[in-house]
């Protein structure tokens, strides 16, 4: 920051995917007075965890339109930067093995068809072709979204923020905002580790730390801290570049090729959930995992995949990756502007997709500060849609919880079996 008292059109608060996207498509929008303030290193919170899964299998066309602004915004990045993001656009296989499975991916695939999507049925023999690890006798119905594919986080968050830099923003790490400055129904700033900034808007991109920033104006924001975990199997030659995603609902499971052997994301019926108030400032301080439990629910899912992985039991499980994503009682984003408050938009509860759904965020914020219009339908992911929420609850929480069950499903409603 220049000195005690700074000014900017937009701070922005989070430097992860979030914050950065929407840095980027502030200046993409013409708003170049943009601070992002960051209290570490950028990209050191969730978005340097993602499994990186690109996937437009949504139950709602906003979503898809979100995913969609992401594919293009990398597009736009690598011809700024003149440099590829790394986006592996080798499509997505999903297959149903039961009836109600499979009716969910006919409704699903007809909501994707709406948004324009090439989305097609394909056969065994070109599943396998495809991945061969992947045995799909029993399967009702396999589908190929060939527009499907995966990327790196931190690359992408970092790309988001070069370009912004270029185009005019100013990007400060180690600075940490300790609250909103918020005068009568206003709110006109950030007070932080540094010193008061002063702002015509406040972008709250904070990931797992948003509900303690929103508390500091007693906006209850609606999500939960939310454990998501996956693990990568030792190179074998499993898997070859330029394979698909694997998603199985029936299994809660997801696969895509990571250096020869497979990352592989179960999800549990109720995943463990965080009180947001009591975080470390730091994520990898945080010890999310519980070797014993997880490992037991490694052993008890691979028993499951063994009829569609026959060699699963010759794969070594050699990392075991986990983080913290922000879910919400209904499996949707949260981008917009808290009721009865001006000059404060929040951008977060990531779902699980912040890294597919980032370039959407970003032109929602930027259509929101500049009045431009955007193809994204934003009513779904307004902020007070549930009410006055207690993020601390434990009942609120567990809401959180069952939401993120659904999430291999395309994020049906919580309770569609
Ligand atoms: C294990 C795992 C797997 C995932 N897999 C996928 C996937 O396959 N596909 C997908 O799309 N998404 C996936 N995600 C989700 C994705 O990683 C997140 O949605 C995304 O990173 C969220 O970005 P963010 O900017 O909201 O949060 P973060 O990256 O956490 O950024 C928030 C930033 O705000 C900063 N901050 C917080 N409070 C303050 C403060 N008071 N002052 C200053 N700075 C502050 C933090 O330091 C942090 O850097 C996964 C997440 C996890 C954990």
């Amino acid at each position: 920051m220049r000195n005690s008292v700074d000014r900017a059109e937009v701070v922005i608060v989070g430097g992860g995917l979030l914050g950065t996207s929407a840095a980027y498509h502030l200046t993409r929008a013409g708003v170049t007075d943009v601070l992002l303030l960051e209290r570490g290193e950028l990209a050191t919170g969730a978005s340097c965890r993602p499994a990186g899964f690109l996937n437009h299998t949504r139950s709602d066309v906003s979503t898809i339109r979100m995913i969609g602004r992401t594919r293009a915004a990398i597009k736009e990045l690598e011809q700024i930067l003149g440099e590829s993001i790394g986006f592996h656009q080798h499509g997505c296989v999903r297959a149903a093995f039961s009836e109600s499975r499979e009716e969910e991916m006919r409704a699903l695939e007809s909501v994707m068809r709406g948004a324009g999507l090439n989305v097609h049925e394909i056969d065994r023999q070109e599943a396998t072709a495809r991945v061969p690890w992947l045995k799909l006798d029993e399967a009702r119905r396999t589908i190929f979204v060939p527009e499907d594919g995966y990327a790196d986080g931190a690359l992408l968050a970092s790309a988001y923020a070069r370009a912004a830099r270029l185009a005019g923003a100013r990007i400060q790490r180690g600075i940490e905002v300790t609250g909103l400055l918020q005068e009568g129904g206003e709110v006109s700033g950030v007070m932080t580790s540094k010193g008061v900034v002063r702002a015509r808007w406040v972008v709250c991109a904070a990931g797992a730390w948003e509900m303690a920033l929103a508390a500091s104006i007693n906006f209850g924001f609606p999500g939960a801290p939310t454990r998501s975990h996956y693990w990568i199997t030792a190179p074998d030659g499993t898997s070859t570049a330029g394979q698909p995603n694997v998603y199985l609902p029936d299994f809660r499971a997801y696969m895509r090729p990571e250096v020869g052997g497979l990352l592989i994301g179960l999800q549990e019926p109720l995943s463990r959930t965080y009180d947001p108030m009591q975080l470390e400032p730091d994520m990898n301080d945080m010890n999310l995992v519980d070797e014993t439990a997880d490992t037991d629910m490694l052993l008890e899912h691979a028993g499951a995949l063994k009829s569609v992985a026959p060699r699963i039991e010759e794969w070594g499980f050699a990392h075991h990756i986990s983080g913290l994503s922000v879910y919400t009682p209904d499996g949707k984003f949260v981008v917009g502007r808290p009721a009865g408050t001006e000059g404060l938009v929040v951008a977060g509860g990531c779902c699980g997709s912040g890294l597919a759904g980032s370039g959407g965020y970003g032109e929602v914020v930027a259509s929101i500060i500049t009045g431009q219009p955007s193809e994204i339908d934003a009513s779904v992911y307004e902020p007070n849609r549930f009410g006055v929420v207690d993020p601390t609850s434990q009942a609120f929480r567990d809401r959180c919880a069952v939401a993120r069950a659904g999430k291999s499903r395309g994020n049906l409603p919580p309770g569609n079996k």
